[in-house]
């Protein structure tokens, strides 16, 4: 078949509901990645990506069975640090390139955006070009919740000594969103817009919600240079598929214990112009600083994390997620004012 993966997400999922493994060759970036893996997580089918650059193939494998490492396991400390993971690729951290972000969407600092100009805005800009009918929804609530100011220290529902993380996700009724002044939003609000557009989108994008999506036209999408001149050939391209499929079989084969001894890794980057794996390579680089005392011996002894049965993460919010955890816990939304 063919179509639109991201305007036809409901399709994508439909036929993933009737598959047994996923293969995702699909370019559309991390949080398309991210995307396919939750909904391989949701239905319990394995997710396989792929993919290929000058003389260079990686591929990544992943079971999602339940307790086994994600594509979204980052050892986190936390679920805030889990989360503040994912903030870059919706302009919700502070760094040089949001500075540089906020100076395009606001030319002057007395200019100010309504909804419509900032759909607008993230529909055109190179880093987010995401749009669609979901979007203007999260771009309603969020410039609701950036215009909303936050309950008093000691107020509120969810301000109570030792209220649980996800308490703090206060819903506004509908009546108070035209409240106030005409919805526009400024250069001192847009952060906070920004945290609550991060958070809003990455809610619908777990386990048990990603499943409901219609269309994932919502999601950041940054313009990346074409391919077509500077991308991998076919070999190379081939030798990634054959490796995807190879990964995932091999994974059958230790799972049935036909072949107990095959471990297929997680991640596998191979650099065929140079004959050996990515693992190899930085095995080679840490020796070369450990040489130099850069580095303590001791890093090139320890056992890298990178087999698809590796435990998950305590604090990855896909797995939490995928293993029936509130999402409204994984990524509690904004505090406001009731
Ligand atoms: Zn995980």
């Amino acid at each position: 078949m063919h179509c639109d993966a991201l305007t036809d997400w409901a399709t994508v999922v439909s036929i993933a509901r009737r598959s047994t493994v996923i293969f995702n060759g699909v370019d559309l970036g991390p949080m398309w990645d991210f995307c396919v893996n939750a909904l391989g997580r949701e239905l319990g089918i394995p997710t396989v990506a792929g993919q290929s650059y000058d003389w260079l193939w990686d591929t990544e494998f992943y079971s999602n069975k339940p307790g086994a490492r994600c594509q979204a396991c980052k050892g986190s400390k936390s679920f805030e640090a889990w989360l503040n993971s994912y903030a870059v690729h919706f302009g919700a951290k502070e760094d040089r390139d949001r500075t540089a972000m906020l100076r395009r969407m606001f030319p002057s600092p007395s200019t100010t955006l309504a909804a419509d100009a900032i759909a607008a805005f993230l529909r055109n800009d190179p880093n987010f070009r995401m749009d669609g009918p979901t979007l203007q929804a999260i771009i309603a609530s969020a410039l609701r919740d950036a215009l909303t100011p936050p309950p008093p220290a000691g107020a509120g529902p969810g301000a109570g000594a030792g209220a649980a993380v996800g308490a703090r996700a206060v819903s506004v009724p509908h009546h108070r969103r035209a409240a106030g002044a005409a919805a526009e939003l400024t250069l001192d609000t847009a952060p906070a817009f920004f945290s609550s557009l991060h958070r809003r989108c990455l809610a619908r994008m777990l386990p048990g919600a990603v499943s409901r999506q219609h269309d994932l036209r919502f999601i950041p999408r940054p313009h990346h240079v074409d391919t077509r001149f500077v991308g991998s050939w076919v070999c190379v391209c081939l030798a990634a598929s054959v490796h995807m499929v190879s990964q995932w079989v091999a994974a059958l084969f230790a799972e049935d214990n036909i072949r107990n001894d095959l471990q297929p890794p997680s991640s596998f980057t191979m650099i065929l112009g140079q004959g050996k794996s990515g693992a190899e390579q930085g095995y080679h680089e840490e020796l070369q600083f450990a040489k130099m005392g850069v580095l303590p011996v001791t890093e090139l002894l320890k056992v890298p994390k990178t087999h698809y049965d590796d435990a998950s993460d305590e604090f990855c919010g896909m797995c939490q997620a995928g293993a029936g955890r509130s999402i409204r816990e994984v990524v509690p939304l904004p505090a406001v004012a009731p």
